[in-house]
């Protein structure tokens, strides 16, 4: 009896082993190779002036075949959505108004301000001006890269003033000292950009100037002013020399929506600016921004290249706005570097880049006197925003401080 007992429950056990072994098997999980994570997207980038459809539409969901039949291996196992995960689009900015710019960015002329505007406000309202004076002011003018003419000129215009209305008061010497700064740096020039469209043609602007002044951050930013005015852009770089100059442009270009038309570094800048006119004219848009390099090897070098690209322009549409660039921090020097280009090309405009950075704000006065064409634009940081229209006004202001 009691080997019966053992009996059963041996078997029992047994059962019930093999029973648990039977469930095991059943459940055990079959591993499944790792999934391919890749979109049928080709890659992203190529050169913005060419986005392909795979660029735009969303990227496609790779499907796994469907299994049906029983449980037979990894190449049917049960169907997994596949979450593709896109990377996020780069949003367009909305570049700020342009109007009131300067107004907005007048504290970044604070070095200018100290030196050149308060200097003279404090020299001309003392109680008496005697020579030492004067002599000052011509200091406080010539270091603040004023240059010799104007200072001269100045100078005599405030004498003669003080001689005949007296300084005595503060408020009296901001006054005469104002619109004679006013006086110096023009209110009558044309200041305005020719960036219309004609009815055929986009309007075409050529920047020039010596590497490093700032000449493709101001495409970029002026592409950011024109789109802020609803104007349809494109954006050429003809800087071929420079490595990296066509991307960062393609960059500025893609934050606010604008292609931008490149060639092979080292190629040919005439042919990369013949590209971007051809497709500003065939897409009609309102303004082709061509940016050049500026290598200042020689003169005839230079005029053969820029020569060249303003040629080929020409041959589909006329080019409506050269602007010079000129890096304000570089003073005397810079103006003697630019004289070379004003000599090469015919210059219609000046952007003064880094005001920001340097206490001389009369170069404003010396470049416009120097080369004879008017300050359009100047330059008030790195932050994409900070170009202003140059306002005379706004600016005299800004340098006599409140
Ligand atoms: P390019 O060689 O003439 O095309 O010069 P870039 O556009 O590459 O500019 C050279 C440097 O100057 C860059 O670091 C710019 O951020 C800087 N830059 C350009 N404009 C301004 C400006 O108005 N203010 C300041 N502070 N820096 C500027």
């Amino acid at each position: 009896m009691e080997y019966l007992v053992v009996a059963i429950v041996i078997v029992v056990v047994a059962l019930v082993v093999l029973g648990l072994l039977a469930v095991g098997r059943r459940g055990r999980r079959v591993d499944l190779p790792p999934e391919p994570r890749e979109s049928s997207a080709g890659p992203r980038g190529g050169t913005s002036g060419e986005r392909d459809e795979g660029d735009k539409g969303p990227v496609a969901t790779a499907e796994r075949p469907t299994g049906t039949g029983p449980d037979t291996g990894p190449d049917t196992a049960p169907v997994e959505e596949l979450e593709v995960v896109e990377p996020p689009a780069p949003a367009i900015e909305r570049p700020e108004p342009v109007q009131g710019r300067l107004v907005r960015l007048r504290a970044r002329l604070a070095r200018s301000q100290s030196t050149l505007g308060k200097g003279l406000l404090g020299l001309l309202s003392r109680d008496r001006i005697d020579e030492e004076t004067w002599e000052e002011i011509e200091d406080a003018l010539l270091t603040a890269d004023v240059g010799v003419g104007p200072t001269e000129e100045l100078v005599e215009r405030l004498r003669t003033r003080v001689r005949v209305e007296g300084a005595a008061s503060q408020d009296h010497a901001r006054e005469i000292l104002r619109s004679e700064l006013l006086t110096l740096v023009g209110t009558d020039l044309d200041r305005s950009l020719h960036v219309t469209r004609t009815s055929t043609n986009p309007a075409v602007v050529l920047v020039v100037g010596v590497n490093g002044t700032g000449k493709t951050t101001t495409v970029g930013k002026l592409a950011r002013v024109l789109v802020a005015e609803d104007k349809d852009v494109i954006l050429g770089a003809a800087d071929t020399f420079r490595a990296a100059a066509a991307a960062q442009l393609a960059t500025w270009g893609d934050r606010v929506g604008v292609p931008t038309i490149r060639g092979p570094e080292g190629g040919d800048p005439a042919s990369v600016a013949f590209d971007s006119v051809k497709a500003g004219v065939e897409q009609e848009s309102d303004v082709v921004i061509v940016d050049t390099a500026g290598r200042l090897h020689t003169k005839t070098g230079l005029m053969d290249e820029l020569g060249k690209v303003k040629r080929v322009i020409e041959k589909q549409a006329p080019v409506s706005e050269v602007l010079l660039v000129i890096d304000a921090t570089t003073g005397q020097n810079g103006l003697t570097q630019a004289r070379v280009f004003a000599e090469v090309v015919d210059v219609t405009g000046i952007v003064l880049t880094k005001l920001d950075s340097t206490a001389k704000g009369g170069i404003i006065i010396a470049v416009q006197r120097e080369l004879g064409v008017p300050v359009k634009l100047v330059g008030l940081g790195e932050g994409a925003d900070d170009l202003a229209p140059f306002e005379p006004a706004a600016f005299v202001d800004a340098l006599l401080g409140e």
